[in-house]
């Protein structure tokens, strides 16, 4: 079975040369550049290498340097006489992603303008697939234990996943020589199932020898973890087991399976294969929750419309795209710049439910990361995260804090009752039971690593916020 083909665009979204002399426009004027789009060719070309070459010393500039200030490739067309100017535009598509055996609907910019700028990345989000995968990765694994063999999800996990309340020293080693070693995070990971870690670990190693079946004797080894989790918390960090020197093509089957479940001396097993520095970041951005929260596309696309627009009409986003991008080497002027930080969104909704078992749905935005430097991507996504995009005049979206993930996988986008994989057929892994989900204390999801619950007996300025 095949993907169906792409959806035509269900909005777009275009925006007039450069206007970095605006300081912040409404939020709310979606087509207000349209009237722009024509004509002006030479003169804002013109203004915009003004504009690049003010307060620079020219003398010092090598005149090959200087070349690199005409904008975006191309800005023009010319035939014969006549020179048109192409617009700076983008377009919300449909598409159908593939989580595993699961289909999900999204919505995702894109931009023919974007992918044109120099030194942008083609990276595609790691939290899917756009092709279901067909036969699944794991059916060629020549084992004498009896594993599942279905399509399993990616697995798109943050480094704080996997490396969050491990001991210091054990963590410094892993994050220096990655390489050498895999993480397996049991399915429902946590200090509960790490109570009897032996066992854990022995049956993981048991399949992976079986899987490797080579002269090596590999071994998995329980986290170290650096401090106690909150009391009676079942899902607390630290979470995966280490596999050390795995040989390269025992690597290749574990990660290509993506999730292994088997079953042994007559219980079931399950864990997730991924490396210590995941390579494929997280995408996910933020959620927003609220009344305009629907599964319909439609919708989705006008929000994600909106955002784009507001996103790239930001001042304070424009600069800071600018300043991460450039470092990067991507791209030329603040426009292309701004364009690339935007051509890689797209938008999902996530089911969720609240305590008292209801739907809360939210939208997850997704982003192509700007930088792999971790703290110039922390500063983009905690810019992004302060503000509340508009729809309309008077539809918010409002940002949810609250961070979307699954104690079983530690997937971000997907909750725990929602989790694809110990639904998929032939399940061998562990029973994943819905009464072990609560009640869960706080500050056992996936924050970020190191984080400390506030000291007892501190001031809680916070109390009452964000209901
Ligand atoms: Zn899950």
């Amino acid at each position: 079975m095949t993907a169906p083909p792409p959806l035509p665009p269900v909005a777009t979204g275009k925006r007039k040369w450069d206007e970095d002399s605006t300081p912040n426009p409404p939020p709310t004027s979606p087509n207000r550049n349209k009237a722009q789009a024509h004509g002006h060719g030479f003169g804002v070309i013109a203004k915009t290498a003004l504009r690049s070459d003010k307060g620079k010393e020219q003398n010092t500039r090598p005149a090959k340097k200087r070349r690199e200030h005409v904008p975006c490739q191309p800005p023009t067309v010319r035939e014969g006489g006549k020179t048109t100017r192409l617009s700076v535009e983008w377009v919300i598509e449909r598409r159908i992603v593939w989580e595993g055996n699961r289909s999900r609907e999204i919505v995702k910019v894109v931009s023919g303008f974007a992918d044109q700028v120099e030194g942008t990345t083609r990276e595609v989000n790691p939290h899917w697939t756009a092709d279901r995968p067909t036969p699944p990765p794991c059916a060629s694994l020549n084992c004498a234990i009896p594993i599942t063999i279905a399509a399993f999800p990616n697995v798109a996990l943050p480094e704080a996943t996997i490396l969050g309340n491990v001991r210091k020293e054990v963590a410094d080693e892993l994050r220096k020589n990655h390489s050498e070693y895999l993480a397996l995070v049991p399915i429902g990971a946590g200090n509960k199932i790490y109570e009897n870690a032996r066992e854990l670990t022995s049956a993981a190693a048991d399949l992976i020898n079986a899987i490797a079946n080579d002269d090596s004797q590999y071994t998995v080894a329980a986290p170290v973890r650096e401090g106690e989790p909150p009391h009676g918390a079942r899902f607390a960090k630290p979470f995966a087991m280490i596999l050390r020197r795995p040989s390269e093509e025992l690597r290749r089957k574990l990660l290509g399976a993506k999730t292994l479940a088997f079953r042994t001396q007559g219980k079931g097993y399950a864990f997730t294969a991924t490396t210590i520095s995941p390579e494929g970041k997280s995408w996910v951005v933020c959620n927003y929750r609220g009344s305009p929260v629907t599964e319909e596309t439609s919708r989705m696309a006008e929000a994600l419309k909106a955002i784009g627009n507001q996103v790239t009409a930001t001042a304070g986003l424009r600069t800071l795209a600018n300043r991460i991008l450039k470092d990067e080497n991507i791209g030329h002027t603040a426009e292309e710049r701004i364009q690339v930080a935007i051509a890689g969104l797209s938008l999902i909704f996530v089911d969720r439910l609240d305590e008292n078992g209801r739907s809360d749905p939210v939208w997850q935005l997704h982003g192509r990361p700007l930088t792999s430097n971790g703290r110039s991507n922390k500063e983009w996504l905690r810019a992004i995260r302060r503000i509340d995009f508009f729809m309309d005049a008077t539809t918010v979206l409002e940002q949810d804090k609250r961070p979307v993930s699954c104690v079983w996988c530690k997937s971000e986008i997907h909750t725990s009752p929602f989790c694809p994989i110990p639904q998929v057929k032939d399940w061998l892994g562990p029973p994943v039971s819905q009464e072990a989900l609560t009640p869960e204390p706080r500050d056992t999801r996936t924050s970020r690593e190191g984080k400390r619950g506030p000291k007892k007996g501190s001031k809680s300025k916070g109390k009452g916020k964000g209901n």
